[in-house]
């Protein structure tokens, strides 16, 4: 299948690389224009870590409800070279469009359960990558602020980030040049 093709088929079905599902955030590349980006309503800032970078969070505030990107034709760099590894085996020809749709199903849904959980933990940040929420609710866990209850529900958030990160992992993350994986729900960053 083509890229474009490809991209319509199963993109419009996803949107994991833009909602804080895959991503916590995305670097701006050379040639990317940062304040034509925040113009468009990008909050793109520098963030300082090893090296000081200028990025914008996700969920992307550029990602619509049907998972259209507000600013596809002035997307940055990262964007529109990005392919995860399901839209890669498919048009390669190595996956049909069936099995890839029911791949980003299952992924979603193992999404969707986290938030439940998160939300049932008392977690409202849905502006927040997955990982940075996960990442908050284990502190409180950790700092002996959970009663028995919500002990329990941590028990199932966390076997719940798993079975997303095996999936992810497996599926979609990809390794390009030989880099690592990106951060993902339970990752860094
Ligand atoms: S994770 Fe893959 S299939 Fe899903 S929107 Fe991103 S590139 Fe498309």
């Amino acid at each position: 299948m083509n890229p474009a093709e490809a991209t319509t088929r199963l993109c419009l079905e996803c949107g994991l690389c833009c909602d804080g599902v895959l991503f916590s955030d995305v670097e701006l590349q050379p040639g990317d224009d940062a304040r034509q980006l925040r113009a468009l309503g990008l909050p793109v800032a520098v963030k300082r870590g090893t090296r000081a970078v200028q990025r914008f969070p996700q969920p992307c505030a550029a990602l619509c409800a049907d998972n259209r990107c507000r600013i596809y034709d002035d997307r940055p760099a990262r964007c529109r070279e990005f392919e995860c590894g399901v839209l890669k085996e498919v048009i390669a020809d190595r996956l049909d469009t069936g099995a890839a749709l029911r791949l980003i199903h299952q992924a979603r849904q193992r999404a969707k359960r986290v938030r439940e959980l998160l939300r049932q933990l008392g977690d409202q940040e849905e502006h927040l990558p997955l990982g940075t929420r996960f990442r908050q609710a284990r502190r409180c866990f950790e700092n002996g602020a959970a009663d028995a209850a919500a002990a329990e529900l941590f028990g199932e958030l966390t076997l719940a980030v798993h079975q997303l990160n095996v999936l992810t992992h497996e599926r979609f993350y990809t390794r390009e040049g030989g880099a690592a994986a990106p951060p993902s729900a339970t990752g860094g960053s």
